[in-house]
């Protein structure tokens, strides 16, 4: 298969110098001989020795022959030899056989001619069909020779419209009439700007019908399994926007198309009647698959965040590809084609390499991507060993890139899920450690703001502590004393118990101020609040300052009798409790008034007063220093 090496006669040179152009393997060729141009890369060519030539002999019990290995061949260097001129260089003997039956040859200029001679044992299959298993040849003429004189010729290839063929089928194929027990010289000459492949095969129309219909039932399954993940990932790219998914339908559409092509089903089906596109179709899907497949690469694996060289490096490819592609238009088929497929290599080599080194960085949806272009050079190399004969041929290595490809894009299918979980699950992370930062700065905050709010009740309670207090001895205000002494006489109605109030003042006051001064006088009635304090505690009495050297004290469940023992007992303690200030002594005396209230009184507390203040002024009327009740 391989003719790096190999050189065809020449017509006019009989030692075969070669064509001009340097040989690739890489062609417009058909689904099966797509790929053989990796095996030229990869490995090295080798020399086929000529054998000598037996003419086909097809017996009764054959339906399908290959003529390769009874097939002589010429290269005629300049394209220009007429049949005439052939029939002569055979008759000749410079037509010499394919080395081991295999007619491909590589890019090469000009024709190449090649002779069989066919004798058909089968009365019963008597027409025949002549098919090139190539899609891609330009001009095919078969040149018929009978026996009796009799001459036929017949022309395709792609530089005819489609419909021309004799079966509409993908590949180039011509109707023969074989009639049985006679000798038929078959002349074929090919010319192409392809690669130069001429796998010819004679089938009978049954056989013919079997073996396509085995090859589209490969071809569809392949295709059916495209269209699955091409509509599956369209649907997801629709709803979840996502550019990776646009990307990868964007690769497989491409990629698709590359093998499409290649298997001449473009031509079939996408452009019957365009030779142009069938001559530019190969380059240019080539070129589309590759930007298609570096763009999916760098967006998947986000090469713009995670390796910016790497992206630079990937953008430099897209661009070269966008400008091959676009060369390509114009670009001869043999420059452009073999320019495009030697690029391929590198390319996915890129794609691999990029994918280990983000899959390195611990990014692991990199693995599965990984893994689908690992099963796309695996099928490819599958089949490069089957094409070495290294493996042998069964549908898993025969039809290795195609289920290469196939799984490729369905693991690069689930690679998206992948990633697209991965994202997800990345972002539900994000929101949940969101929430709990700010479920804990929300906590702080309140717990913040609930110390703030006890400092604020403390701070409270000290002013409305403060605001019920006399700044000087620290006993309930006057303020204070109208609000509790509500409270005590309500209470007192409803338990229909007596409550009884003590008016205090203390005697002279005015002359301890006057003898001492002031601080004095203020440490007096610091002192003198304390012993009132602690003498009227047992009998849960309401005492507070009613202003200046004044008191007064609401003693509840005590009517005028135990209220004046309390007074009288009171007044005992202070005059018992001389106050102390400094060295100083002070006696201090004090006059109380006594009044048991009035609970049915429509407003107790000041009528009590009233009265209180009366018997305390009485008090003083009578000397001072002694309790009275009026
Ligand atoms: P009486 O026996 O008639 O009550 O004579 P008194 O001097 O106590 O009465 P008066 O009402 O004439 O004088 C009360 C004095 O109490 C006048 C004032 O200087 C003194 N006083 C009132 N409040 C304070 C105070 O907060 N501190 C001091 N140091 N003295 C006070
Ligand atoms: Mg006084
Ligand atoms: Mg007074």
């Amino acid at each position: 298969m391989s003719t790096l090496a190999r050189k065809p006669p020449g017509l006019d040179d009989p030692s075969g110098r070669r064509g001009a152009q340097g040989d690739t393997g890489m062609g417009k060729r058909g689904i099966g001989k797509g790929w053989r141009w990796l095996a030229v890369v990869l490995l090295a060519p080798w020399v086929c020795l000529a054998q000598p030539v037996a003419p086909l002999s097809i017996d009764a019990t054959e339906s399908h022959v290959p003529l390769g290995a009874h097939t002589r061949y010429l290269h005629d260097g300049g394209g220009i030899a007429s049949v005439e001129q052939a029939r002569r260089a055979l008759a000749e003997g410079r037509f010499v056989p394919l080395p081991n039956g295999d007619a491909s040859f590589g890019f090469q200029t000009g024709a190449f001619w090649f002779h069989a001679r066919v004798v058909n044992h089968n009365p019963d299959e008597q027409r025949w069909l002549l098919v090139q298993q190539y899609a891609l040849s330009d001009r095919i003429d078969i040149y018929l020779r009978y026996p009796d004189g009799r001459e036929v010729h017949h022309a395709g290839g792609d530089t005819f419209p489609f419909e021309q063929r004799s079966i509409r089928y993908r590949h180039p194929n011509f109707w023969v009439d074989l009639p049985a027990g006679t000798p038929v010289d078959l002349l074929v000459r090919v010319q192409s700007q392809s690669s130069m492949q001429v796998p010819l095969f004679l089938y009978t129309p049954a056989a013919f019908a079997e073996l396509s219909r085995d090859g589209q039932l490969s071809i569809g399954l392949y295709y059916g399994i495209l269209l699955a993940l091409f509509f599956y990932n369209l649907v997801l790219w629709l709803v979840l926007r996502d550019g990776s998914y646009f990307w990868y339908l964007f690769h497989i559409s491409a990629f698709g198309l590359v093998l499409f092509t290649l298997n001449g089903l473009g031509f079939e089906y996408l452009w019957p009647h365009s030779t142009w596109l069938a001559d530019k179709g190969v380059p240019l899907s080539v070129c589309l698959a590759q930007i298609g497949m570096q763009q999916f690469a760098r967006t998947f694996l986000n090469l713009r965040k995670r390796w910016r060289t790497g992206d630079r490096i990937s953008r430099a490819i897209i661009a070269f590809f966008v400008v091959l592609g676009i060369a390509a238009t114009q670009l001869p088929y043999h420059i452009a084609t073999p320019l495009a497929a030697a690029a391929v290599f590198p390319s996915i080599a890129w794609i691999v390499a990029v994918t280990l080194v983000v899959v390195r960085s611990g990014y692991t949806p990199a693995k599965v991507f990984l893994l689908a272009w690992g099963m796309f050079l695996l099928g490819t190399a599958v089949y490069v060993a089957l094409a070495f004969g290294l493996l042998p041929k069964t549908f898993l290595t025969e039809y290795g890139v195609q289920i290469g490809s196939a799984l490729e894009m369905l693991l690069l299918s689930v690679a998206l899920g992948y990633r697209y979980a991965a994202l997800r699950n990345e972002n539900e992370r994000i929101v949940r450690s969101a929430k709990n930062e700010l479920e804990q700065k929300v906590e702080l905050r309140t717990a913040e703001l609930r110390q703030t709010m006890a400092q604020l009740e403390s701070a409270h309670q000290r002013l409305h502590e403060f605001s019920r207090h006399d700044g000087l001895t620290d006993l309930y205000n006057r303020t204070h004393f109208r609000e509790a002494f509500e409270h005590l006489l309500s209470q007192a109605r409803n338990s229909r118990r007596p409550i009884s109030l003590l008016m205090i003042d203390l005697d002279h006051f005015k002359r301890i101020n006057d003898a001492y001064g002031h601080l004095v006088g203020d440490d007096c009635l610091r002192l003198t609040s304390n012993t009132m304090a602690e003498t009227l505690q047992p009998y849960d009495a309401l005492l507070a300052r009613f202003g200046g050297e004044e008191f007064i004290a609401a003693l509840p469940g005590m009517g005028l009798e135990q209220a004046s023992a309390v007074a009288e007992e009171l007044r005992q303690a202070l005059r018992a409790q001389p106050c102390r200030s400094g060295e100083l002594e002070i006696s201090v005396s004090a006059s109380i008034g006594v009044h048991c209230v009035d609970l049915e009184a429509r407003n107790s507390l000041e009528s009590a007063l009233q009265v209180a203040d009366q018997a305390l002024y009485a008090a003083k009327a009578e000397g001072r220093d002694c309790v009275r009740t009026l």
